[in-house]
């Protein structure tokens, strides 16, 4: 790769984007296929054939030799099966390259092996995935060639969603249908569509490849299962936006570059809060794009790293003790006209349609902070959320200095007549330049917080699918919107009826409204008065899924059915029981295998220099002796967890499957896990460098 990059020349030259298809489909062609991407139009099959010879065309001319329905199961990873474009061999023995509108349109790959929650049983294998038109397809290089991805959702034979994308666009569908609802009401007459938009800033850490291959745990789990802290970690906040090292940037220039040929507008780069940790951005999109880039951006980042000798981690918290990755996902509601809902404008008090707006979402995450907490639950995540870090685990919103104002002065007199104003930054230098503040300052701590024209909802787990939280997010709007439709399209007196309900929502829904330190322990307390749900770790938060409010909300939307939520709960306790039984199991491999021999060695080390020391003379051995003895102690307290962790481990899979299992992995082996490391990490600390079996947290993060 050259130096010099032409980023508006590569940006998206790999993408069947809206100016390729101009270019290339016969005019008529070209208006029936925007008709089905803008109005969600059927397409017939006559114009698929066309479209789909013109993608091969081109996906040809840029060095494709398969396609691919690109789709993303339940897995927590996307899924393909690769087919070469060539036809049966002719009469001449040649083939020709085909590519019909039927292969483009539907697909059946074996699905009998993805999670379904018994939404299908092994013998109805069929799953069909079948072209999402609204996301654009792609051509992706790799070491297979090129390959023609074609973005896809993934149905069982019954209709049932599969995947995460059949159900973020049937939320869409919902927010779309009730958002131009309410704007309807406000005199809006022209906008045509409501689409969520979000930016999902993604954490990764980078570390080097061959250490990594020395490290059973994270090739296995992605996480480290042992691990002291090295004297230094996190403390300075010296990596956090500090000068990103050569080797990084080298790598970050190349993620930019494969990022913006697919389209993905890679945007902000910087150093994290924990060494080797660090975040790429993009600029935000309608949300099942954002979704789609953001699978593609793990994957470069992944791929990339690999290319430069290193591993990039996407695991929620690979190391105790450091800061774990996340992914805030910015959320917003755009016209297609170019009108942010969530923009309060320079008078938020004035601003009837914002204020009505903005208390739907309060009573929305009020009703449905369960909800959005599951959709953020996931194995890794528990590690990260409440672990005094990351958002804390107890949904809250965080409005600022500005709104809440606002919000107080219409729950105490019913209408709000002024919005604090940002005030005049003064350095005390002057020639740095004096410019208006923001009228709120910045909030760290809260899981979701309004940041001027967007909610940021910082629960996501790094790993993780932004699919979740933002069908979450728009079902439970939709909901709320729908209602306040409800309400004030039957009011004989429009401008009473929104002032009284905005005064109803902010006055009963205040509760959720947290502006102050989200870490703080009296915040627990607090939330606890409150009745706010607190729902540490994900098998607590698993239930939401289920409740009759749940399935009445989703199901009132289209977007779940009851089966498909009772499915998704399912398989969300058997990632978890897989993940920890993995864990578990690499964890007693690593201390049967690696540790104990070697602390066995450094003992014996230890007790040959002290017997050859004392054959010298009257020596002094007492400093051996000690290190002796806490090693043999130590490495008792090591074996007997190790025996208790073999044992809890064994029953997993005779613990009936389902919530059952998984609370018995969380309640017993989780707690098993953590009485084997503790005696290894402080052995890890007496022992030998030289004979430790593998790099330390210090040469894991500090030498990349
Ligand atoms: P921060 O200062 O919190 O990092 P930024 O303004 O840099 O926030 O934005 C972070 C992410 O939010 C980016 O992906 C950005 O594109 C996205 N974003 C900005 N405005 C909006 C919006 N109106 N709706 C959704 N996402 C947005
Ligand atoms: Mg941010």
């Amino acid at each position: 790769m050259s130096d010099y990059i032409n980023v508006t020349e590569i940006f998206g030259c790999d993408v069947f984007n809206d100016s390729v298809m101009q270019e290339r489909l016969p005019k008529k062609v070209y208006k029936e296929l925007k008709k089905t991407i803008e109005e969600g139009k059927e397409l017939t099959m006559e114009i698929a054939d066309v479209v789909a010879h013109e993608m091969k065309e081109w996906a040809i001319e840029k060095g494709a030799t398969h396609y691919s329905h690109w789709f993303q199961p339940l897995t927590g990873v996307t899924a393909e099966k690769h087919d070469a474009f060539i036809t049966a061999p002719m009469d001449n023995g040649k083939v020709l390259m085909s590519f019909s509108g039927k292969e483009l349109i539907k697909g059946e790959p074996d699905a009998s092996s993805f999670p379904s929650g018994g939404l299908r049983a092994t013998f109805e294998a069929r799953g069909y995935t079948t072209w999402d038109c609204t996301s654009p397809a792609f051509v992706r290089h790799d070491a297979a060639g090129g390959t023609l991805c074609i973005p896809t959702a993934f149905c069982s034979y019954t209709g049932e969603a599969l995947d995460q994308k059949t159900p973020l666009l049937r939320s869409m569908e919902a927010v779309n249908t009730q958002a131009l609802r309410l704007i309807r009401l406000f005199g809006n007459t022209t906008s045509k569509r409501v689409t969520p938009s979000v930016g999902a800033e993604q954490e990764y850490f980078l570390i080097d490849k061959e250490k990594w291959l020395q490290r059973k745990d994270l090739i296995y789990t992605g996480r480290t299962l042992f691990g002291a802290m090295p004297p230094k970690g996190q403390e300075m906040d010296d990596h956090y936006l500090g000068t990103i090292r050569q080797r990084v940037s080298a790598y970050m220039k190349e993620v930019n570059e494969e990022c913006w040929k697919l389209g993905v507008s890679a945007k902000t780069q910087h150093n994290e809060v924990a060494p080797a940790q660090h975040e790429l951005a993009p600029i935000y999109a309608p949300v099942n794009i954002a979704a789609d880039h953001n699978q593609i951006m793990m994957r470069i980042l992944k791929k990339v790293a690999s290319r430069h000798g290193m591993r990039c981690l996407l695991h929620e918290k690979p190391f105790a003790g450091l800061n774990g990755s996340g992914k805030h996902n910015n959320w917003s509601l755009t016209t297609d006209d170019g009108i942010n809902l969530l923009d309060p404008g320079k008078t938020p008090h004035e601003n009837i349609q914002f204020l009505l707006v903005l208390t739907c979402i309060l009573k929305a995450v009020d009703i449905h902070a369960d909800l959005l907490r599951e959709s953020a639950a996931d194995v890794g995540n528990d590690h990260r959320l409440g672990g005094n870090e990351a958002p804390p685990a107890i949904i809250s919103v965080f409005l600022g200095e500005q709104l809440e104002d606002v919000l107080e002065q219409l729950i105490s007199t019913g209408t709000a007549t002024h919005s604090k104003k940002g005030s005049k930054l003064e350095t005390g230098v002057k020639t740095l330049p004096d410019f208006m503040k923001d009228a709120t300052d910045r909030n760290r701590t809260s899981p979701f917080a309004f940041t001027g024209n967007k909610f940021e909802f910082r629960m996501v787990g790094a790993r993780d699918s932004i699919s979740s939280c933002n069908v979450v997010l728009n079902t439970i709007v939709a909901q709320a919107f729908k209602e306040a439709c409800d309400r004030l399209e039957a009011a004989p007196d429009f401008d009473m009826a929104v002032h009284d309900l905005i005064k109803e929502y902010a006055t009963e829904h205040q509760r959720i409204v947290f502006n102050g330190n989200g870490y703080a322990p009296e915040w627990e307390e607090e939330a606890k008065r409150r009745g706010l749900p607190n729902l540490p770790a994900m098998v607590d938060a698993i239930p939401a899924l289920t409740t009759e409010k749940a399935v009445e909300l989703f199901e009132s939307f289209h977007v779940f059915t009851r089966a498909e939520l009772e499915s998704r709960a399912e398989i969300q306790y058997e990632i978890y029981a897989k993940a920890v039984n993995i864990e578990a199991k690499t964890m007693i491999d690593i201390a049967t295998k690696q540790i104990i021999p070697a602390v066995i060695k450094y003992t014996t080390v230890l007790a040959d220099s002290i017997n050859t020391v004392r054959a010298v003379g009257n020596i002094d051995v007492s400093v051996q002796l000690d290190l002796l003895n806490q090693c043999s102690a130590l490495l008792k307290e090591t074996d007997e967890n190790m025996n208790k962790l073999s044992q809890v481990t064994e029953k997993i899979l005779k613990v009936p499957e389902g919530r059952e299992r998984a609370v018995y992995c969380r309640e017993t082996v989780v707690k098993a896990m953590e009485e084997l490391r503790s005696p290894v990490d402080k052995l890890e600390m007496l022992v030998d460098k030289e004979m430790w079996p593998m790099p330390s947290y210090g040469d894991l993060i500090f030498e990349v």
